[in-house]
């Protein structure tokens, strides 16, 4: 590789300059030994492949991210039966018809990164699992649950940040019922092999910015009563549950990894 005498110069300059106050050895380079060590330092540059550039303004979703709900209808979903659903949906917010049932995407996913806001109903009647529930299942089987956790007792591996009935969230970083709050979630699909599993699912949870499930491997998938099971499937649409409560939610967004 050739170096003029002004760009070895300058890099002679940089490396005693930037040295000096921890290794003043270094003031000492010749122009040998200061070209060697360049040619060492770019032994370990990577420079493919580049990645995309995609836009990631402030409060949006990502270019690159598949819109769900934001405010324009709910022509991404469809309720139980496949029939177009019937939750309430305004320009601000999405909101559980109690009633109509669980909702799913039209499109199926496998792994993902997955932005949601939510809000508890106000329901100072009731406690427990029905203070205000919900949740959102990935590939339809796997719950992180949304509850009013904020002063609501309940068993801790079902309130909210909680992988239902499998993992307890770190924190309880739950706000007051009527106020908004966001989970930001990635999910490793599990991997299935002639009908038997080869990798496991793995979950990934902030709640309101504060990291509440590191990377917890699942055991299958979420059952009310008995224990977890892994049944085989593909890639599978992300849903919402009606559990009674009219939650709300917006700013549902999801990017395919
Ligand atoms: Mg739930």
């Amino acid at each position: 590789m050739f170096y003029s005498t002004s760009t070895l110069t300058a890099l002679i300059i940089f490396l005693s300059v930037s040295s000096f106050a921890a290794s003043p050895h270094l003031v000492s380079l010749n122009q040998d030994q200061a070209k060697s060590r360049y040619e060492e330092s770019q032994k370990t540059e990577v420079w493919t492949p580049v990645p995309a550039k995609i836009e990631a303004v402030q409060g949006k979703a990502p270019s690159d991210a598949v819109v769900l709900f934001n405010g324009s209808g709910l022509e991404s979903w469809v309720n139980q039966n496949g029939k177009p659903a019937q939750w309430e949906s305004s320009p601000y917010a999405l909101t559980i018809k109690p009633g109509e049932g669980d909702i799913s995407t039209k499109q199926s996913f496998c792994d993902v990164q997955l932005h949601i806001e939510w809000r508890s109903a106000r329901e100072d009647e009731k406690s427990g699992q029905n203070k205000a529930n919900s949740g959102i299942f990935l590939q339809n089987h796997y719950e992180v649950q949304m509850l009013d956790s904020y002063t609501n007792t309940t068993y801790v591996n079902g309130q909210a940040g909680a992988v239902y009935k499998q993992f307890i969230p770190l924190v309880n970083a739950s706000r007051p019922a009527q106020e908004w709050q966001s989970y930001d979630i990635i999910f490793t699909a599990p991997r299935f092999e002639d009908n038997k599993l080869v990798s496991p699912a793995f979950l990934t949870v902030l709640h309101n910015g504060v990291l509440v499930q590191n990377h917890v491997e699942l055991a299958g998938q979420t059952q009310w009563i008995g224990d977890a099971k892994y049944h085989p499937h593909g890639c599978l649409p992300i849903k919402l549950q009606d559990h009674g409560s009219a939650n709300s939610f917006r700013n549902i967004w999801v990017r395919e990894l």
